[in-house]
């Protein structure tokens, strides 16, 4: 708890105003951003008692007279304040850190790694709820730990995504349980190396002890290696039917402890790494016993995470799946894994300059590229060379369409448009909700 602290909350985000809300109340302090669009919120914090500051020169208002400054994730480690911080020795702290500290006694699960953290935190927060468990979904996906104090109370569970960003600064954080999904070389922009940012990620296992439990990827060679030395009880999940591993599967099936718990085809969401996911969140509901019947009924029908490849309908035997997320080649090739019956793929967006060739090895069983928006040419030009039925279209509406009539019953209408959304749209969540309502009138 923070009691008559004078703190620094840099950023107006969602987290950095939950921080400031729940702080007012026993603390002085002042929240800056560069910008609000946001009149009301403004009014709203002021009349916390908040000191509010618009400004874009916000090393002017930092001094050394502050006990704490809570950092957005997302602030760059060499912000002026990050470093005017660490020269006076004032600690830098999150959200999460913040909303931690106001807990009362409960169990933690907090899940990391490069991909699938959004992914496995819904699905553990699924079975944990429809198994009737009293459960707080929190973190980074839109629900701040601090707005959900008062609600939280002795012997619930919290089920929060922790991300890299917030692994910087933790200090008391501890995972009862922590999920570490699988490394990859992301985010080096942020931590300079491969390396800082792989001991970075170490930092979910720093408080827990040998009554902790720690959920791994045993088919990921370098989570393996990383946490050799950790002190919490250590689970696995494997994809390739390594029977050493916890959960593991086997022919289709998920085997956990001998039994099998359901087969990939009683499962709507796609994709290997989507089972991955899945199988660290079993792990997670087994350590409250979670039931089988639960799991598979969860399983049968979530339709996966909102934008990653969710299911978005099906019509005349043709099954929509919605991936704006993917603003990228890399994510568009994980979700073409995904699938192994025919596919029509929508791809377009805006134009980085960036090549769509390492798409050309997981095209196989695509029979038709449609392409729409700033990138449209450069697609049909690269499928129009490797011999790929490519239609032209203007907008996600018209390439929609055209998808629907080029398909056949068994396809699948796959958008994963391996392009960032803003030559049409706000943001991609923007766009997957337009693919989703362009879907809804053709039903
Ligand atoms: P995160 O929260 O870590 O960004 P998400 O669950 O939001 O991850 O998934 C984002 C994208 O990452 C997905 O659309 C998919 O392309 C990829 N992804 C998800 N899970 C995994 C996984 N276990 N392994 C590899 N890639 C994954």
């Amino acid at each position: 708890m923070f009691k008559n602290k004078k703190i620094f909350v840099l950023g107006m985000g969602k987290s950095g105003c939950a921080v400031a809300r729940l702080l007012a109340k026993d603390n002085h302090v002042l929240i800056t951003d560069v910008k609000c669009d946001s009149l009301d919120l403004i009014k709203e914090l002021e009349a916390l008692g908040v000191n509010v500051i618009i400004t874009k020169n916000q090393e002017e208002i930092f001094d050394d007279s502050y006990d704490y400054v809570v950092k957005n994730p997302g602030v760059r480690l060499d912000h002026p304040i990050v470093l005017k911080a660490q020269k006076y020795h004032i600690p830098i702290i999150t959200e999460l850190e913040v909303g931690y500290r106001y807990l009362p006694e409960v169990k933690v699960v907090g899940i990391t790694g490069s991909n699938g953290k959004t992914t496995t935190t819904m699905i553990t927060y699924e079975f944990l709820k429809s198994a009737g468990l009293p459960v707080h979904l929190a973190g980074n996906i839109g629900f701040p730990l601090c707005d959900q104090i008062d609600d939280i109370h002795k012997g619930d569970i919290i089920v929060t995504e922790v991300s890299s960003h917030q692994l910087v600064n933790l200090d008391k954080f501890k995972a009862d349980i922590a999920v570490l999904t699988n490394l990859y070389q992301v985010h080096l922009d942020f931590f300079g190396t491969y390396e800082k940012y792989k001991l970075n990620k170490m930092h979910i296992f720093d408080n827990q002890d040998n009554n902790s439990i720690a959920i791994l990827n045993k088919d990921d060679q370098e989570v393996m290696d990383m946490t050799m030395g950790i002190k919490a009880n250590k689970k696995y999940f494997s994809a390739q039917a390594q029977d050493k591993a916890d959960i593991y599967i086997k022919d289709g099936n998920f085997i956990y402890d001998g039994d099998t718990i359901l087969n990939v085809s009683d499962i709507r969401v796609k994709g290997m790494h989507n089972y991955e996911n899945i199988m660290a969140a079993i792990l997670v509901a087994k350590e409250f016993d979670v039931s089988n019947l639960v799991i598979k009924e969860v399983l049968n029908n979530f339709a996966g995470v909102e934008h990653r490849i969710e299911f978005a309908g099906k019509l005349n035997g043709r099954e929509f799946y919605n991936d704006s997320k993917a603003t990228n080649v890399d994510s568009t090739i994980t979700a073409l894994k995904s699938f192994d019956n025919e596919v029509v793929l929508i791809l377009g967006g805006l134009d980085r300059g960036h090549s769509f060739e390492p798409l050309l090895p997981y095209l196989k069983n695509v029979k038709h590229i449609v392409c729409y928006g700033e990138t449209k040419k450069r697609i049909a030009e690269f499928a129009s060379k490797h011999n790929i039925d490519v239609t032209v279209t203007d907008d996600l509406e018209e390439a929609v369409h055209a998808a629907y009539n080029i398909s056949l019953e068994g396809d699948t209408i796959l958008f994963s448009p391996a392009c960032a959304s803003w030559d049409q749209y706000k943001d991609f969540e923007q766009r997957g909700c337009d693919f989703k309502k362009i879907v809804s009138t053709l039903v």
